[in-house]
């Protein structure tokens, strides 16, 4: 088979790169970093930064397509890697949109019509000396390079907003107002070279200190809600133009108002279920869009509990570094662990994740708490 180009040598991209040899690909990577976790599982490492030209050059002479696993891939190397003829899912014209929450803020709202949670855009101090009343309590957010919550400041006035404002040396941010959530929703949509489109469940998302901690396949919500969800997450994704697999993150709010938070142009953690819970997983799904194939198989076979593991678990109680009970987590029934090969177990660092299937979400949640208890992790509610 064909050799596909991966840019970003993170989890997302090793699990890419196994469905992409499940299928009998070779995947070359692009990434700075020497051991990264995809890199162990490519047949090809690239050591060069993202935006490097020649190393760009090399991934297109081997690659009639590629794709990216991380967010921040500069937009700037997709057009160079489609300038060379390489075909990239997803395209640079969407990534550039996701990179900016101002720009994705716009799109998402005004050009895809899908409502999107009240704010303006603070580009300058004068701009945060404006904002609307209306918005505090609220949350200013850097406009590019955020995740797990980094760069985000709650403020409650003006003030605060501010010095808040001031704290990232002038970057451009957008400024949110606070929102009554009573839960978090993911949907995963992949849409393929022709246009066709499938989306994953919904699923339902728990975070701790800003990190995806929790994810519950499926969403424990109304059949209208869920239906409403995917059918926003295509319209996005159609607006897009998009080709592969995106992720659309959404608040429910205390009224049953649908709102979407944000994109993420790539497989997603809270997607992780779907290599055991269903037919095709959203990683086979990127290789299938990307390659021209056509789309698999979306649904269900399981329900899922999927459980985060941070390297916090490898410190005890005494605060002394010992391995996790895989023994014992891997008694558990239905309980499958997956591990990213990070070479050190760093605290809130992402070093892999147990999915727990059973055929209901009940004895889903009592395998994942068992599995919870194992790994000295809070109960998943
Ligand atoms: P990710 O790791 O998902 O990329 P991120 O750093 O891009 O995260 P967001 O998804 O924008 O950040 O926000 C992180 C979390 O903060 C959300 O999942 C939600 O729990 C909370 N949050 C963000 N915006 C709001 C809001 N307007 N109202 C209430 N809670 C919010
Ligand atoms: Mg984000
Ligand atoms: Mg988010």
């Amino acid at each position: 088979g064909a050799t596909l180009g991966l840019m970003g040598g993170g989890q997302l991209g090793r699990m890419f790169a196994q469905a992409a040899a499940a299928m009998g690909y070779r995947v070359a990577v692009l990434e700075p970093q020497h051991g990264a976790p995809a890199a162990e599982v490519s047949a090809e490492h690239i050591e060069a930064p993202y935006n490097d030209a020649d190393g760009l050059d090399r991934l297109a002479e081997r690659c009639p397509c590629a794709t990216t696993e991380f967010e921040n891939v500069p937009a700037e190397s997709l057009r160079r890697l489609a300038a060379k003829g390489t075909l990239t899912a997803p395209p640079a014209h969407a990534v550039a949109v996701t990179q900016d929450r101002n720009v994705e803020k716009h799109f998402v709202e005004s050009v895809a019509g899908v409502p999107v949670a009240p704010h303006c855009a603070v580009l300058s101090e004068e701009d945060a000396a404006g904002v609307d009343e209306a918005l505090f309590p609220g949350i200013l957010k850097t406009a590019r390079l955020g995740y797990d919550g980094k760069g985000q400041y709650r403020v409650k006035n003006r003030d605060e907003l501010l010095q808040a404002f001031r704290s990232t040396n002038g970057v451009e941010c957008v400024f949110e107002k606070m929102l009554p959530l009573k839960l978090e929703l993911s949907v995963i949509v992949c849409r393929s070279l022709t246009g066709e489109t499938k989306t994953f469940d919904a699923a339902e998302n728990y975070h701790r200190n800003g990190i995806l901690a929790v994810s519950v396949l499926p969403a424990r919500i109304s059949e209208a809600i869920a239906e409403k969800a995917r059918a926003h997450a295509v319209r996005i994704a159609d607006a897009l133009e998009y080709v592969g697999v995106l992720c659309v993150e959404f608040f429910l709010l205390e009224d049953d108002t649908l709102l979407v938070n944000e994109l993420a142009p790539r497989p997603h953690n809270s997607g992780h279920a779907t290599i055991d819970a269903c037919v095709t997983s959203q990683y086979e799904e990127q290789v299938r869009a990307m390659t021209g194939m056509p789309l698999g198989d979306t649904s269900r076979h399981s329900s899922a509990v999927m459980l985060n593991i941070l390297g916090d678990e490898w410190f005890d109680a005494e605060n002394r570094f010992r391995d996790p009970d895989w023994q014992a987590v891997l008694a558990v029934p239905g309980a499958k662990l997956h591990l990213y090969g990070k070479k050190e177990a760093r605290r809130a660092r992402k070093m892999g994740h147990v999915t727990c299937v059973a055929p209901t979400l009940d004895e889903a949640f009592e395998r994942a708490r068992a599995v919870a208890r194992i790994l000295g992790l809070p109960d998943p509610e």
